[in-house]
């Protein structure tokens, strides 16, 4: 009977101890202890600009503005910056400084921008295509102008999904590497500016992208919530820095330098301490949430007035510009001066129509219109350094249909059909549930 009871007792102890350890490994597991905060670009790569601001100082003013939050309110963790100062740090330098640390989260802070075309005449066609030279490396790049119109907040997790021209953030987020000594040999053939080069980065396993985009949604909701930003969402691209860091890494593009009211908040000494605060809330809630622990804050960061976005104040309305496809000046056959692109832009404001176009041609360089002029409609949009060629107008799938097919009669074999909701390209699925509600709603 001793044996017994001892052989209970002792099995009672053994399950005790396994379970004390599991929970301690999960708990270690889970836990966040450091943190690596990575203010973008810096010394000789400014990043992008405002009218008063470059990035690279706001991304650092927020990231050591974060930190001395990290004091107060989350002093268990430790906090290490990728930079301090106004210096260049390599992207894969940023990355390891991130893994040589173990860290169990990574945080890159960056400022958006948003371009234009810069439209010229064809002296031959008469028309306006966009203008384009070569840059110090060779290649033909669409000369773009400032965008004053979008802002918003977004946040990025690493991913594959490369659209065609819908990497703009990470080109540009990857571009300081064309900055580097050496780049060519370091990083083995990647160039930021071919999107066939995004390849390199195919082996990404998602080991970490669930975790990331947790926290990615947590950063989005404190800048609606508290910062008065227009949330433009969690998107995934192909970002060096977070393809090589091995732990929940975000990249987060606080808001738009190019739009003058959004730039003026984030170069205010408010602005860069409500958007820290906003991160360092995202961070302590995904902290507690995934640790199990379910926690009300009720400190001055959680209770932080929330903002009123200032352009909105000014009665300036976010564009649907959740796309890089956004079209300019898009009917180039009536296009004859500057004046009607700016026309053009005011108009797409409004302009939701769900619209069938059939792709014809893509080309890297203006093409001349006259070569295809027995097509109808033509209209182009932008797509990175692209330029992609659509014809025909349609608000009906079934035209469109009919409309390719006498295409691809005539010789246009590898046309396609696109759809539209208003400047943004969208799937055929979309537009044509889109169309199915809009019925819907007619019945
Ligand atoms: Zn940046």
């Amino acid at each position: 009977m001793f044996y017994v009871k001892f052989l209970i007792s002792f099995y009672a102890a053994v399950i005790l101890l396994v379970s004390h350890y599991i929970w301690a490994q999960s708990s270690n597991v889970y836990s966040i202890k450091t943190v690596v905060i990575d203010p973008g670009h810096g010394g000789k790569d400014p990043g992008t600009h405002g009218l008063n601001f470059k990035e690279k100082d706001i991304s650092l003013a927020i990231a050591l503005k974060l930190e001395e939050l990290f004091k107060t309110y989350l002093p268990d963790i430790k906090v290490f910056l990728t930079r301090r100062t106004d210096e260049f740090v390599e992207l894969e330098e940023r990355a390891q400084i991130a893994n040589r640390n173990k860290a169990d989260l990574f945080v890159s802070i960056h400022c958006n921008a948003a371009g234009k075309p810069v439209m010229v005449k064809n002296p031959k066609t008469g028309k306006f295509v966009p203008k384009k030279v070569k840059n110090s490396r060779g290649k033909y790049v669409v000369v773009e102008t400032i965008n004053p119109e979008p802002f918003g907040s977004e946040t990025y997790v690493m991913g594959l999904k490369n659209e065609q021209g819908k990497m703009n953030v990470a080109m540009r987020e990857n571009a300081p590497i064309l900055l580097e000594d050496n780049y060519k040999q370091k990083y083995q053939g990647f160039d930021p500016e071919s999107e066939e080069s995004y390849i390199i980065m195919s082996n990404y396993t998602s080991a970490y992208v669930i975790q990331s985009a947790k926290l990615a949604m947590k950063i989005q909701q404190e800048y609606k919530n508290k910062a008065g930003r227009i949330d433009k969402g969690v998107h995934r691209q192909s970002i060096w820095v977070l393809w090589r860091t091995s732990m929940p890494s975000v990249l987060t593009e606080v808001g738009y330098l190019t739009n003058p009211n959004e730039e003026k908040f984030l170069g205010s000494e408010i602005g860069q301490k409500y958007i820290a605060a906003c991160i360092l809330n995202a961070i302590r809630k995904y902290k507690y949430e995934i640790a199990g622990k379910e926690i009300n804050f009720d400190d001055e960061i959680e209770k932080l007035p929330p903002l009123e976005n200032e352009n909105i104040q000014l009665g300036i309305l976010p564009k649907n510009s959740n796309s890089d496809d956004t079209l300019v000046n898009n009917n180039i056959t009536n296009s004859t001066n500057n004046t009607n692109i700016s026309k053009d832009s005011t108009q797409k404001k409004t302009n939701n129509e769900i619209i069938f176009r059939v792709q014809f041609k893509i080309s890297d360089k203006p093409i001349d219109i006259k070569e295809e002029e027995p097509l109808e409609k033509i209209w182009y949009y932008m797509s990175g350094s692209l330029i992609k060629y659509t014809t025909g107008s349609f608000t009906r799938l079934e035209d469109a249909v009919l409309y390719l097919r006498k295409l691809k009669e005539n010789g246009y074999k590898d046309a396609f059909i696109v759809a539209f909701k208003g400047d943004e390209r969208i799937s055929i699925e979309e537009a044509k549930k889109l169309l199915s509600e809009i019925e819907e709603k007619k019945k």
